[in-house]
């Protein structure tokens, strides 16, 4: 029976000693934070390269920033006075672990939730400003969220302030369920007193802008400008492609798209993006 089974003595040369010791490898190390891949053309970029606007010097695409880089890019340095913080959920639905997870999400991003809403000065215009960040739970729209942009309206509405909002978001936030969808009727109802009032409103649409935010107040705004190739839309491409039976274009969806069918006024480079601003707020009576 034992005279075709492999002999392991003769095989293994040293059993206690592992590949690794053999050989060791020796890899190069590089921090993480060095180096960046752009998504769009796949080269590899120095960080400092990318400065402080994190667009890609090779095909322009933008990265994703945080809630607090866009703050410094948009608003005159020290005149941002945060409103509307302390809001908590209740957690409606009882989700599992949602309360921890949001525990976790702020001691990450320094945020207490996907927007951050306030006053602040631009080129010297007091404006009421949110701006949402993906990086909490894809900035996506609970009852927080909600609150935080419906006050900031009203504010707006009393102080006959101008509304500038960077909008970012997954959709609604699927652990706050209906709660999150009722959040679309209410800012909307906010927006419109804001505009009763004769007050401007100034929406830009950032990667990515899609589900219920865009299906409201993304796309209420009086002029709504979008960063160059935004993800903007209502369902995902998948999924409108199966309802419809149809292949849809390879930039469906895109800024440029919505551009030339007339969802968006116009698509402005993150590095012109302040000064376009100011121009906006001052020619539709901006406050100083
Ligand atoms: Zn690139």
């Amino acid at each position: 029976m034992a005279l075709f089974s492999r002999k392991e003595k003769y095989i293994r040369i040293n059993p206690n000693r592992s590949a690794r010791e053999v050989r060791p490898q020796v890899k190069p190390e590089v921090p993480d934070e060095l180096f960046s891949k752009c998504p769009a053309c796949k080269q590899t970029i120095y960080q400092k390269d990318l400065g402080l606007e994190k667009t890609c010097p090779s095909c322009q695409y933008n990265f994703r920033i945080t809630a607090h880089d866009r703050l410094t890019l948009t608003v005159d340095e020290g005149s941002f006075e945060e409103l509307f913080t302390g809001i908590e959920t209740k957690n409606p639905l009882d989700f599992p672990h949602y309360i921890e997870k949001l525990q976790a999400t702020r001691e990450k991003t320094g945020l207490d939730e996907a927007v951050m809403t306030g006053t602040a000065m631009i080129e010297g215009q007091r404006v009421a400003l949110g701006i949402m960040d993906s990086h909490f739970i894809m900035a996506s729209m609970g009852t927080v969220v909600g609150e935080k942009i419906t006050r900031l309206f009203e504010h707006a509405t009393q102080e006959r302030l101008p509304v500038v909002l960077f909008t970012a978001s997954g959709g609604a936030r699927m652990q706050e369920g209906i709660m999150s969808l009722m959040q679309m009727a209410k800012i909307s109802a906010a927006v419109k007193r804001h505009s009763n009032a004769g007050l401007f409103y100034l929406t830009i649409l950032t990667d990515p802008t899609t589900g219920g935010v865009t299906a409201s107040f993304a796309m209420e705004g009086d002029i709504i400008l979008a960063e160059p190739q935004t993800l903007i839309g209502f369902a995902g491409r998948r999924v409108i492609e199966s309802t419809v039976r149809e292949t849809l274009p390879d930039d469906f969806q895109k800024a440029e798209f919505l551009l030339e069918h007339g969802f968006v006024d116009a698509i402005v480079k993150r590095q012109h993006l302040r000064e376009t601003i100011s121009r906006l707020i001052s020619l539709h009576g901006g406050v100083r």
